[in-house]
């Protein structure tokens, strides 16, 4: 069964950047029938918040990507400690008693060296006796884990390809502080083990951790998982600005954007498929493929949000919209504004529009125009195509045609130069409402 997990920290709302690793873990979970985790990395007690939580929690329901399980690591803290120790006992993890300031002076001389800031393992050395020592003068270790030197650490990476490190020149990694409290890279190994993860979607600045992080799994006796590391997302002029890296997905909501437009973006962009307006994600799980994403920075853009969102309301039925409809608005007057909004909430315009008042002050020489549109409006037949009949009665009568003709009596009628169909929007109108426009 393949498992994927969606491991955010709770230390703040989601972004553009984590929603799409979401949207990346579920797709690949929905592919191959599994199942999509939500597992809250919180061990940072400090930073992490309640609220957060709950918004990331109401984030993923908007987006119709409900986990089928939720683990929290703060709940898991014994199952940590007691995986920690038998990494102790068999010495892959080690106490360390540097300082901050000991190991940025330790950095410098390297780097002044023009050597590489790899950890010396001075720690590593230190005696059972020494180690008392430090501890009986109050001194409280962080700990490392110990890299194996001996071999490559190699995975075939779904979306990089294959990957090869050599464990010589990385750091061994703090993995827990002297308080007791932990970094990310081992209670994420010890939960990824646990909970049967069969596949690690994450961003490509993760790359380095999971080179650490292969060791962990063989040290703790379990196969890796497939790791796939996708491209960065960068905003469309470069980077992600810390604008777009810091709004929520509730700015998005709030500006009309429909949850699809969000997944289908976020699904496509950095893989060498189009963008399309899928209003249903069907067709971006059966063609998703890690294979087609890219070693390019994938470019969100928000214009090409907005048009794709436009292009998903278009295809909205009026169920699917319709608690968020101004009272009256039936499926009739949706289908005939529909194809002229950007958002759903965009229809209360057009809504006002129909029922009126509208606000038009006709030009002079269109005055008896309008007065004969308006004699004619009263006598057609309402059931038929009001708009078709009186435009070709109007011509017959007048001999204008073209904008002459459909200008004036767009802008009496809607108070706009621009708009939906007439002929849509005119049977919406209704006899009584046009009349009064067209001789007012
Ligand atoms: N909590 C980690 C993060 O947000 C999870 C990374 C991972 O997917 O393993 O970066």
């Amino acid at each position: 069964m393949l498992v994927t997990r969606f491991a955010p920290s709770p230390t703040g709302q989601l972004h553009v950047g984590n929603l799409r690793t979401a949207i990346l873990n579920w797709l690949l979970a929905r592919r191959h029938g599994g199942r999509f985790l939500l597992r809250i990395d919180d061990t940072d007690k400090e930073r992490s918040q309640e609220r957060f939580v709950d918004a990331i929690r109401a984030d993923l329901a908007w987006l119709g990507m409900a986990p089928d399980g939720e683990e929290r690591q703060s709940a898991r803290a014994a199952r940590h400690d007691a995986r920690f120790a038998v990494l102790a006992a068999a010495g892959r993890v080690y106490p360390a008693f540097e300082t901050a300031q000991e190991l940025e002076l330790k950095r410098k001389i390297l780097l002044g060296r023009g050597l590489p800031p790899v950890y010396d393992r001075a720690a590593l050395k230190l005696s059972e006796a020494e180690i008392a020592a430090l501890r009986a003068e109050g001194r409280e270790p962080h700990w490392r884990f110990r890299l194996d030197h001996d071999a490559p650490i190699e995975w075939d990476d779904l979306v990089r390809g294959h990957q090869r490190f050599d464990p010589a020149t990385m750091s061994d990694p703090v993995v827990r502080r002297a308080d007791g409290s932990w970094l990310y890279l081992l209670p994420s190994v010890i939960d990824d083990i646990d909970m049967g993860i069969s596949h690690v979607v994450r961003g490509e600045d993760h790359v380095s951790n999971t080179a650490a992080q292969i060791q962990m799994f063989a040290a703790l006796g379990a196969a890796p998982p497939v790791f796939g590391h996708t491209a960065l997302l960068t905003g469309s002029e470069g980077k992600l600005s810390k604008r777009l890296g810091s709004l929520g997905i509730d700015h998005f909501r709030e500006a009309g954007i429909e949850p699809q437009a969000l997944i289908a973006l976020l699904a496509r962009i950095g893989t060498s498929d189009p963008v399309e307006p899928f209003a249903d994600p069907e067709p971006l799980i059966t063609s998703f493929d890690l294979a087609r994403f890219g070693r390019a920075p994938a470019r969100f853009d928000e214009d090409e949000l907005a048009s794709l969102n436009a292009r998903i309301v278009h295809q909205l039925p009026f169920d699917a919209v319709a608690a968020r409809l101004p009272a009256g608005m039936d499926a009739r007057a949706w289908d005939a504004i529909r194809p002229n909004l950007e958002t759903v909430a965009g229809a209360a315009e057009w809504w006002a529009v129909v029922e009126g008042p509208v606000a038009c002050s006709p030009a002079e020489e269109d005055r008896g125009f309008l007065a004969e549109a308006a004699r004619l409006a009263d006598g057609l037949d309402w059931q038929g195509d009001p708009w078709r009949q009186l435009t070709a009665a109007l011509q017959a009568a007048t001999g204008r045609k073209g904008r002459a003709l459909f200008l004036p009596l767009r802008r009496a009628l809607t108070g706009r130069d621009h708009g939906p169909d007439m002929a849509a929007l005119l049977p919406l109108i209704g006899r009584e409402r046009a009349v009064e426009r067209l001789s007012a």
